[in-house]
């Protein structure tokens, strides 16, 4: 079964943890950078999350020991899940306020988009993914106003992106782990498995 990090600096990284854990699946807490690859190089896990909670606050954390380095060639090789403040670290363009992020998803976003009276929502619409609409909890979220040509865009709110995918990246603006439904993160797993199998063809 294929090993997934969370990084857990700060935010929303144990509801990830339960849910993948109902997914039997095993998880690892990420707090330094020495635990993203091996002395060799290789990438430790098989994918990774970077959860929701204060993208700022993270990037505090990152800019220690060269993490946000590690981290930002990490996600260019590794399927990487951003919830949130994590789909915000993953972006190439950070708006209101600006700020530097990993830059390896071809979105922009505007971060706590839809004001303090919508400081938290919970909405269920149809999705691309199978099955029924989706159940997406919202918390001071952030707004995707670009996608790439790269990115696929598989939720939205107000025909606005809410779940995005490019290549081995996977980015929502809402809280998939908060809810009961675990089809957003059997996809992840999926990009997951995918990569695993086309590793092996390589060796
Ligand atoms: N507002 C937060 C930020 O800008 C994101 C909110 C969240 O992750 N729930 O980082």
């Amino acid at each position: 079964p294929p090993a997934i990090g969370i990084l857990a600096l700060q935010g929303a990284y144990e509801a990830h943890a339960k849910i993948l854990a109902t997914l039997e699946v095993t998880t690892r807490l990420i707090r330094t950078p020495d635990q993203l690859f091996t002395p060799e190089c290789h990438p430790s896990i098989d994918g990774l999350i970077i959860p929701g909670g204060e993208s700022t606050t993270m990037l505090k954390f990152l800019e220690r020991n060269g993490f946000l380095e590690s981290l930002t060639t990490f996600v260019r090789t590794v399927p990487t899940f951003g919830t949130c403040a994590g789909a915000i670290l993953l972006a190439n363009d950070v708006q209101n306020p600006p700020q530097i992020s990993l830059a390896a998803l071809d979105i922009t976003i505007e971060r706590n988009a839809y004001g303090r009276q919508l400081h938290s929502t919970i909405l269920t619409a149809p999705t691309k993914l199978p099955g029924a609409p989706l159940e997406m909890v919202f918390i001071r979220a952030p707004r995707i106003t670009r996608t790439g040509p790269q990115v696929e865009t598989l939720a939205t709110r107000d025909d606005f992106p809410v779940l995005v995918r490019q290549g081995n990246l996977l980015a929502a603006t809402f809280h998939p782990e908060l809810g009961h439904d675990p089809r957003v993160h059997e996809l992840f797993l999926q990009l997951v498995q995918n990569q695993l199998s086309v590793d092996s063809l390589r060796t």
